[in-house]
């Protein structure tokens, strides 16, 4: 279903959240003559560095700002399974980013916009009055916190997995799984153009992956279902690569398993959800950059247009897509990685690296043109879980 066209009242909108998705939405918005005000609970902009792994697709989207963040690139993914390595070398670069070096990238481009950005100012609720909404903020530090009540005609939650804002507006809470990863020292012959992805389903139904940085490190994380299995999963799986841990660091992130409606109305004024707020991950990969990215387009399309926001449509196709892969690839048993790996033949391989993953239904056809016997493995997937016909529209 289409998602609906609004507009803010005179009185600016207001985003919860000076992250990628937040202030990309708040340039976004400034850029097309609407009053933007960014409120940020962090006293600075200064998140800690995280090496993220993003598509060229970022590129596109963000141009020289995205350009800023760039710290490496991978040409290469090297993909393991039961003791059996397939090579996928990529016609255009993934980009290795500092998510902090991406975000104040963004904060300069928006205030150049005219955005202004408010840190230490945490969102604590909303209320809708006459002329649109009535925000709860709270600044200061703990014992010496001030409430503080702002208007604002359209209100956008960027605020991530545990948003407030959805919380406050009614939305129901996503589901969210739990992110662990261990910044390693990487041996001084490791290739740092490329990437490597181990499939151990007896250890977690996602994978293990391993992103050089440019310090001479690396960020080798996995998923997992439950926390405490996940973080003791990594270390084991650290130890038996012969890697040394540096630091770990865990997060929760939104599992994607159906689309969230971006809109909601409360009272006279418009709430929006961009981001990890609005679950806007790719489940097969738990990427979110890039589609937070694109959801920040759509609401400002939603905010600004006078019609429905394509770019939310596809949007919504592009994640359930990606549902359709993770729900297939969770089905997966060692032997299912072992004949995956086999079956990507050379033709397939290169329809692999020639395709951006974030275009998850080029990327399926062009495979599975090359390669059909992959039609038959993923098939028998479909057909034990009826949930998956329904997503197959690509
Ligand atoms: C360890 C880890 C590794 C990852 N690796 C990758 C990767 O390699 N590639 C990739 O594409 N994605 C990756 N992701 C996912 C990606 O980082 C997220 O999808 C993306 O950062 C989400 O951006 P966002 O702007 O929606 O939200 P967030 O980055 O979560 O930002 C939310 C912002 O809202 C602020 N906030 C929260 N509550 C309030 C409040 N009440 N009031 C005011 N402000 C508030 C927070 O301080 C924060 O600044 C990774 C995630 C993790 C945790």
């Amino acid at each position: 279903m289409p998602e609906s066209s609004t507009r803010t009242t005179g009185i600016g909108a207001a985003v919860i959240g000076a992250s990628s998705a937040g202030l990309y939405t708040a340039c976004l918005l400034a850029e097309a003559g609407h009053p933007v005000t960014v409120y940020e609970t962090a006293r600075s902009l200064d998140p800690k560095p995280r090496t993220l792994i993003v598509t060229s697709r970022m590129r596109d989207l963000l141009g020289q700002v995205g350009d800023e963040s760039v710290v490496g690139e991978i040409n290469k993914f090297e993909l393991y399974a039961n003791g059996r390595v397939a090579t996928v070398d990529l016609d255009r670069p993934d980009l290795i980013i500092d998510r902090s070096k991406l975000i104040r990238s963004l904060a300069r481009q928006a205030e150049a916009s005219g955005v202004q950005i408010h840190l230490n100012h945490r969102f604590k609720g909303l209320k809708s009055n006459g002329r649109g909404l009535r925000l709860q903020l709270e600044t200061g530090r703990n014992g010496t916190r001030t409430t503080h009540h702002k208007e604002a005609g359209a209100l956008i939650g960027a605020d991530g997995t545990f948003s407030t804002v959805a919380r406050s507006a009614g939305w129901p809470e996503q589901p969210s799984i739990p992110l662990v990863q261990a910044v390693v020292n990487l041996p001084s012959d490791f290739d740092r153009n490329t990437s490597k992805v181990w499939f151990v389903p007896e250890d977690t139904p996602y994978f293990y992956w391993l992103i050089p940085e440019f310090s001479g490190r690396g960020a080798l994380g996995v998923i997992g279902e439950d926390p405490r299995r996940t973080r003791e999963g990594l270390e084991r799986f650290v130890e038996k690569q012969g890697l040394e841990p540096v630091e770990f660091q865990a997060a929760r992130i939104p599992r994607y398993n159906k689309w969230i409606p971006t809109h909601r109305e409360v009272g006279r004024g418009n709430v929006y959800l961009v981001g990890d707020a609005a679950g806007q991950v790719k489940v097969s990969t738990v990427g979110g950059i890039v589609t937070g990215l694109r959801g920040a387009i759509g609401v400002a399309e939603a905010i600004t247009g006078s019609g429905p926001s394509t770019e939310l449509r596809d949007l919504r196709r592009e994640l359930d897509r990606h549902l359709l892969i993770r729900r297939a690839l969770h089905r997966f048993k060692e032997s299912d990685y072992d004949r995956l790996l086999r079956f990507l033949n050379e033709p397939a391989r290169r329809a692999l690296g020639a395709t951006n993953r974030d275009d998850a239904g080029a990327l399926l056809r062009r495979v599975l043109r090359r390669q059909p016997r992959l039609v038959a493995l993923g098939l028998r997937c479909l057909l034990s879980d009826p949930g998956l016909i329904r997503l197959a529209r690509f």
